[in-house]
């Protein structure tokens, strides 16, 4: 380490195996099934009909200008007008347009946590937002989850008389775990909140990715308006990651000091990212676009599971998501998943370890598999060589 006069923040500054993999994976040559990055399928990403509108809109100058920090208009009114009559219905006051759901993340933390501030997370959770929180001197605690999310009885036991200041949670088809907070962990999650008032942070960006079961109100609608909830959501699940456009609904009291941090961040979002994804929503092209996912990631998620009873029936479990991304697979033979991760790249499958998921390093028995990205016949290949990478261990 050198000598430059570091800010104390700088320790808290722990990096995303989740995002390193990206990189890592470029650089590969060799064929490799991935199941590593929560990306969509490059084929479900409306391309064309973005070159579309990209040869229509892309062609103004005015396109290329600073944007209005809270969002440029047409997407603000677009998107208002897409999330009527959902259960993210919201007004132009509570929606401030973001650069995708990290920068949402980084807003909230921004406000509201203190260094020593202590900040719930859900275990396994998105590593990515607890590390945002550890960029601002948040303690975490990690509150186990089950196949119902987050369970939130727990909570009071692990914070032994402690008050958070912040709760967050993934919902919805959680990353990694796919778990779905249930409909009365809802209700008690917001009880608790109130009741030590805590802000809840409510990160969904795949509740729109449901294709099984019952669709549930999300957890900023139950609240009806509670100022304690900040909703982060984003675009890049739902249509493509590298447009870096989200979104957050908070109380309006908060948006004028969301515009303030903004200001001091990056002044607005991207504005030809936010011209092509108000063209996407006024020319109806989400709705249509969502059922063609939903039931390519059924069709894949079963492959995933056809697969996973094939070739690991014998030494894993796995959870059953009705929705989003990712399946959270354990073994029961002892084998490391660190470990194993190197083995499996040489063996041409690329998946993220469960240490990657918890800020304290647990689930060394675990993996994040995403079925999204990969057609059902490669998913077979890469259960099919990750068993080899087991055998290799064993
Ligand atoms: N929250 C969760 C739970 C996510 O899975 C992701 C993306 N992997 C994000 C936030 C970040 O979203 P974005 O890429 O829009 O910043």
């Amino acid at each position: 380490m050198t000598t430059l006069p570091y800010a104390d923040r700088v320790g808290g500054l722990v990096g995303s195996v989740i995002d390193s993999s990206t990189s890592l994976l470029h650089k590969q040559t060799h064929d490799i099934v991935r199941f590593a990055m929560g990306s969509p399928a490059a084929e479900a990403v409306p391309s064309a009909v973005l070159a579309g509108i990209a040869a229509d809109q892309l062609s103004r100058p005015d396109a290329y200008d600073y944007a209005a920090t809270e969002g440029d208009p047409p997407l603000h009114e677009a998107l208002l007008e897409t999330l009527r009559g959902t259960s993210d219905e919201t007004t132009a006051d509570r929606l401030t347009i973001t650069a995708g759901g990290m920068q949402g993340l980084d807003l909230f933390c921004k406000l509201f946590v203190n260094p020593g501030d202590l900040v719930v997370v859900e275990s396994p959770t998105y590593t990515n937002g607890s590390a945002t929180a550890l960029s601002y001197g948040a303690q975490l605690l990690e509150v186990p989850v089950d196949d119902d999310g987050m369970i939130v009885d727990n909570l009071e036991q692990l914070l032994d008389g402690r008050r958070p200041k912040a709760i967050y949670t993934i919902p919805t088809f959680q990353n990694p775990s796919g778990a779905t907070l249930s409909l009365d962990r809802r209700h008690r999650l917001l009880e608790v909140a109130r009741s030590w008032g805590s802000m809840v942070i409510d990160d969904d960006p795949y509740g729109l990715l449901r294709f099984a079961g019952d669709p549930l109100p999300t957890i900023r609608e139950l609240a009806a308006g509670d100022p304690l909830v900040f909703a982060v959501r984003t675009f890049s699940k739902i249509v493509a990651p590298g447009l870096r456009v989200g979104w957050v609904d908070t109380a309006a009291e908060l948006q004028p000091l969301l515009i303030n941090a903004k200001q001091a961040m990056d002044t607005c979002t991207n504005l030809p990212a936010q011209r092509l994804l108000a063209g996407f929503l006024r020319g109806g092209h989400l709705e249509d676009h969502l059922v063609t996912q939903r039931a390519q990631y059924r069709r894949r998620k079963e492959a995933m599971h056809a697969a996973l009873q094939e070739h690991f029936g014998d030494i894993a479990r796995w959870t059953d998501p009705e929705g989003g991304f990712f399946l959270w697979v354990t073994l029961e033979n002892g084998v490391s998943t660190a470990e194993l991760f190197e083995v499996a790249l040489a063996e041409g499958v690329a998946f993220i370890p469960g240490p990657a998921f918890s800020p304290s390093g647990r689930f060394a028995d675990a993996l994040r598999l995403c079925f999204a990205s990969t057609p059902p016949d490669r998913i077979h290949e890469g259960i099919t060589r990750l068993r080899r990478a087991v055998n290799k261990l064993t």
